[in-house]
């Protein structure tokens, strides 16, 4: 086998993300390698030869990519090279819901649904404003995209 430069043509959050797209060239008869970046990035790579075919390809492909490449665009340089941010909302969900499980759990039920619904409300009102993704070009946080 012929070793080929390959061409990165599309990046994604999660692995499950580039299933749709590496079946969407495959069936175009377009071989796609998937590379692991870091703990949790991939990247779809096709040979350079397919790059141009490939990128028609996915434009034309409905993506769910496009859901998180949305907020990557820094408000205060543009950079669009964003690291994800622990996601303090869910954690702080996360213990309010253990909370209102002990409640029930110790027969405290009115206490507990209420603890429930009350972090599902503070949530749902927080997940929007806090910052969910860090510039690693200035620095700045974000949590929605610059209005374009
Ligand atoms: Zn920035």
């Amino acid at each position: 086998m012929i070793l080929e430069r390959l061409v990165v043509v599309r990046r994604y959050l999660y692995r499950q993300l580039a299933a749709g797209d590496e079946e969407l060239l495959s069936r175009d008869g377009i071989a796609a390698y998937l590379k692991r970046i870091n703990s949790q990035e991939v990247e779809l790579r096709v040979t350079e030869r397919d790059a141009a075919r490939a990128q028609r390809l996915l434009e034309s492909s409905p993506q769910l990519v496009e859901e998180w490449r949305d907020p990557i665009e820094c408000p205060n340089c543009r950079s669009a090279d964003p690291a994800p941010r622990p996601p303090y909302v869910l954690m702080g969900a996360a213990i309010g819901f253990i909370f209102s499980a002990v409640l029930i759990a110790r027969g405290y039920s009115a206490d507990g649904a209420a603890v429930a619904l009350l972090t599902v409300a503070v949530g749902f009102v927080l997940w929007p404003r806090v910052a969910r993704w860090q510039c690693r070009a200035c620095g700045a946080t974000y949590a929605t995209p610059r209005a374009r």
